[in-house]
């Protein structure tokens, strides 16, 4: 079965363009992943459309309502609730999206994400409703727009069959380092193409040494060292 992806948002015409280019684009073409969005205002009730109203308790803004997310998540779980299904609410305060946690959510039949707004949804989604609730980052942004499409994205190009075999995920930075046997997530080692000196810039000689196993031991060194220098909370992890 294909993956579906149902994105709630209050801003549909966000999503015009990054899932329509290369290899999003191509995944839906293929069958491979149905990505839909949909407009929360289609579940309002009254005439005017509401989705929000003022926090109880007092405070600025305005907060995202339960029952009308209630309602567009009963009516896209209606045909489609298996246990492989998850609703995942995107929030500042939630998981922290990781290379991992993208794997894990790329193997479900169907992903619903939604995208708050405003000051954030009433908590009772956090706690009635989502399944997860994840962060793409310690820092706010203004919705869940752009937080839907980076999951999105993260987790498509990982489905069986989305990339081409020359764009291969297992070497890239974050995927377990099973080819190098070492237990450690690591970062991608440097890549450079031609020229082989530019500006008096050369490239590492080995890599045009046309020695598979120097290479291959030059790689692994620099994954390591690169991980080492910028990120070294991986390697303590
Ligand atoms: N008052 C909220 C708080 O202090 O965490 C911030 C609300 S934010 C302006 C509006 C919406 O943007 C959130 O409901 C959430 O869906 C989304 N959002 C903002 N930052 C995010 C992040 N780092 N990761 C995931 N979603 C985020």
């Amino acid at each position: 079965m294909n993956m579906k992806v149902d994105i709630l948002t209050l801003f549909p015409d966000m999503f015009k363009g990054p899932f329509d280019e290369s290899i999003l684009k191509r995944a839906q073409e293929k069958g491979l992943v149905e990505i839909n969005i949909h407009n929360l205002r289609d579940w309002a009730k009254d005439k005017h459309k509401t989705v929000d109203d003022r926090p109880f308790g007092g405070g600025i803004g305005m907060i995202l309502k339960l029952d009308v997310i209630d309602r567009a998540i009963s009516s896209l779980t209606t045909d489609h609730r298996t246990p492989n299904t998850k609703i995942v609410l995107l929030d500042a305060g939630g998981k922290n999206f990781t290379q991992k946690y993208a794997k894990r959510l790329s193997m479900l039949d169907h992903l619903i994400l939604i995208a708050g707004r405003y000051e954030g949804v009433d908590y009772r989604v956090h706690e009635k409703l989502a399944d997860e609730v994840i962060s793409i980052g310690d820092y706010v942004l203004t919705g869940g727009e752009l937080p839907a499409m980076v999951i999105t994205d993260a987790i498509v190009r990982l489905i069986p069959g989305v990339l081409e075999k020359s764009e291969a995920t297992e070497f890239e930075s974050f995927s377990q380092a099973t080819n190098y046997k070492l237990p450690a997530t690591l970062l991608e080692y440097p890549q450079y193409t031609r020229p082989k000196e530019y500006r008096g810039w050369e490239v590492p000689k080995v890599l045009l040494s046309g020695n598979h196993k120097e290479i291959e031991k030059w790689r692994k060194e620099q994954s390591i060292e690169r991980t080492k220098k910028s990120r070294p909370d991986l390697l303590r992890r």
